[in-house]
């Protein structure tokens, strides 16, 4: 297989070598479990840390996608109401899973080029009085991040749950799940966290966890066995040393750093690659520059160059970068600065390799 000297893309992120050789560690059997227990409590505490939450974190075996079903499902009945905020195509995907149990869901629209506007959800949120309200921290697709405050004002306010997707932004830039009242927190392993993708993890307040018994979903990806599953030293399935050996060296590297020198370095290069990106004269997708992510840019594909073309000249040259999906596919690449990749070095390289491919396409 190739390997990219310069990996760029936003997920799966390069892994860090301490965090391979966790992987490469022999952890024993039934014999060591406390010492998993305490393993898990301390990934738990690290976790709570960064969310700058005291609610409960559950952390589940599986990739990022396995916490938006697991929440959904643990929380929602067929019929139930659901406010789906849509600023991009994971906004939309979160209304389409909500049908698919048989909820009734009302979308609130924004251009995929745009963040969320809190007074147009609002509006649409006290009407409709739904159970659930769901949001995107980091729309990845299109290179945005969305406002959270004001929307978890609102769903108190109608005793609406709060569902945020913080797969592609937590680890990168804050994300304060208690003051900003978020009931079920999503998170992933492979974006921000730069480990392998086989972790994901939900944060789960006090009124989440009454809906979870309310509905009583069972299932390999029910949430409820999490509420005693550590207290009673008995998880849903088989213990995942490697993963959260992994996740614990990810967790302490993030303290070693210090939660804001991270969030300052992904705003560092953030800054960085979009000024680049006007500089080889580019156009950046969101419509307003404020309404970047720190953690992955989107570009829009410049006129006469194919994305096909793009990545294929990119890749020759060892740089690794994201297309896009649904109505931004072919039309937005997306440069992937997150974790492992926020580094400035690293991003000057890909900004670069950049410049010379397109320069080599026009010519
Ligand atoms: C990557 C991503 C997911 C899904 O995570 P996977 O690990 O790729 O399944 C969910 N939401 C957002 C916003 C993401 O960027």
């Amino acid at each position: 297989m190739e390997t990219y000297t310069i990996p760029l893309a936003p997920g799966p992120v390069s892994i860090p070598a301490a965090v391979r050789a966790a992987y490469g560690v022999d952890y024993g059997s039934a014999d060591l479990e406390e010492e998993f227990f305490a393993l898990y409590r301390r990934c738990e505490a690290g976790l709570r840390e960064m969310l700058a939450t005291a609610n409960d974190i559950a952390i589940l075996s599986g990739e990022g996608m396995l916490a938006l079903w697991s929440a959904m499902k643990s929380v929602l009945r067929p019929g139930d109401r659901v406010v789906a905020v849509a600023t991009g195509v994971f906004g939309d995907g979160f209304a389409d899973m909500a049908r698919q149990l048989g909820a009734q869901v009302e979308t609130v629209d924004f251009g995929y080029d745009e963040v969320l506007d809190a007074g147009r959800v609002a509006e649409v949120v006290r009407r409709v009085r739904p159970r659930l309200v769901t949001v995107v921290h980091c729309e990845t697709p299109s290179g945005t991040l969305n406002p959270l405050a004001e929307v978890g004002a609102v769903c108190r306010e109608v005793d609406a749950l709060y569902y945020v997707d913080f797969v592609a932004s937590a680890g990168g830039t804050p994300v304060l799940v208690d003051a900003w009242g978020i009931d079920l927190g999503l998170l992933g392993s492979q974006k921000v966290l730069s480990l392998m993708p086989d972790l994901c993890m939900v944060s789960i307040s006090a009124r989440a966890w009454e809906a979870i018994a309310e509905v009583g979903y069972v299932g390999y990806d029910a949430l409820a066995p999490w509420r005693t599953a550590v207290a009673d030293r008995y998880l849903p399935y088989t213990h995942n040393w490697h993963a959260l050996a992994g996740l614990a060296v990810a967790l302490d590297s993030l303290a070693a750093e210090g939660l804001q020198a991270v969030y300052d370095r992904h705003a560092t290069v953030a800054a960085l690659c979009r000024r680049r990106v006007r500089e080889l004269g580019l156009a950046l997708w969101p419509r307003d520059e404020a309404a970047c992510s720190p953690t992955v840019t989107a570009v829009r594909v410049p006129d006469g160059v194919t994305w096909a073309a793009l990545d294929r000249c990119l890749r020759e040259r060892g740089m690794v970068v994201g297309g896009s999906y649904g109505p931004l596919a072919g039309k937005v690449f997306r440069i992937g600065h997150m974790g492992s990749q926020a580094d400035v070095a690293l991003v000057e390289q890909g900004m670069a390799t950049l410049g010379d491919v397109l320069a080599t396409i026009r010519a």
